[in-house]
């Protein structure tokens, strides 16, 4: 009797599930109620696999007669499927994920000549990334998600929240940023409003020179009474 091959499945570039065996890419072709049939990847291959609705294998039809194993195209899905994950799980940002993910996975050559570029992947990788951001906000009054009030390694990053002179005011700076603000001789500030959502005046920010490089530390929304907000932070409203 022989043993059932290991199965194992990931997602395509169109989103779709992918069956992988023993080196070959198998496609959903068909949906019956009892089973599921998977064909191989390449089409002008006739082999099959089936299985059950919880993808236990069940049997196969066919054979890889035209062609060899895939295991760098294998290797690509895999890495590709895990990058993905991250960038609609994570706010890291992508081209650091996708240096990080190619630098854990041992590829082989053929793998590392077929991934694409990370500026190739990443229009593709941004649309994902779009789905899960929060649609911009339709009034001043809403709740700063959570992914936006921490840092990526859990620091507080939502520094303050509140109404000054009937106008919200939120503040975003770490404790290491405030820090270094405060140890700094020279602070700049700047502040935009063309990029600023309807509800807001302006978006400002704060940066400071330290080791002769020039640092944000400090932004902020909707404030139009500058010298309210540095007192906010602790800085001296004599600051210009
Ligand atoms: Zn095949």
């Amino acid at each position: 009797m022989s043993t059932a091959p290991s199965l194992s499945f990931s997602i395509s570039n169109k989103r779709k599930q992918i069956l992988i065996c023993d080196g070959f890419i198998f496609q959903l072709n068909r949906t019956r109620p009892r089973l599921k049939y998977w064909r191989c990847k390449d089409r002008t291959c006739s082999a099959y696999i089936h299985t059950d609705h919880k993808n236990q294998y069940v049997g196969k039809s066919g054979d890889h007669n035209l062609h060899l194993p895939v295991p760098e195209q294998v290797e690509v899905a895999l890495f590709k499927e895990k990058v993905k994950e991250r960038v609609l799980k994570e706010t890291t940002a992508i081209g650091k994920i996708y240096d990080k993910e190619m630098a854990s996975l041992t590829l082989s050559d053929g793998a590392l000549n077929l991934i694409p570029l990370p500026e190739e992947a990443k229009a593709s990788l941004n649309r994902l990334r779009r789905q899960t951001t929060p649609p911009l906000p339709t009034s001043s009054f809403f709740d700063v998600p959570d992914a936006y009030s921490t840092t990526t390694t859990g620091a507080h990053f939502l520094f303050s929240d509140t109404v000054v002179r009937k106008k919200r005011v939120i503040l975003f700076a770490t404790d290491e940023q405030l820090r270094m603000l405060f140890s700094t001789k020279t602070i700049m500030i700047d502040g935009t409003f063309s990029a600023c959502v309807p509800q807001f005046d302006q978006v400002f920010s704060l940066h400071c020179v330290k080791f002769s490089m020039c640092y944000w530390v400090v932004a902020w929304s909707d404030c139009y009474n500058i010298q309210a907000c540095l007192r906010g932070i602790g800085c001296s409203s004599s600051t210009s």
